[in-house]
């Protein structure tokens, strides 16, 4: 089953990598990318344009700080 997100995402549509990240990751293994990972715990807003989904250390990272900050009182 492919990503819920492949309609919206501008990542299989890119020209370039975007069939290699499709193959890869949006047809039936989006659990394992990184944007995924931050559209799923923050939400699309949060997933930047940037993100590539091999990039998990990059996705744990705004998972981590979007936390802290919201651990800061206010
Ligand atoms: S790049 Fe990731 S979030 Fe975007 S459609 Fe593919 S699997 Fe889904």
């Amino acid at each position: 089953m492919p990503c819920m997100n492949i309609d919206r995402c501008p990542i299989p549509l890119d020209e370039g990598v975007g069939p290699i990240y499709q193959k890869r990751y949006c047809q039936d293994n989006w659990d394992g990318c990184a944007r995924w990972a931050v559209f799923s715990t923050l939400g699309p807003a949060q997933v930047p344009k940037w993100l590539r989904p091999n990039m998990g250390v990059e996705a744990e990272q705004i998972i981590v700080r979007a936390g802290q900050q919201d651990d800061e009182p206010a």
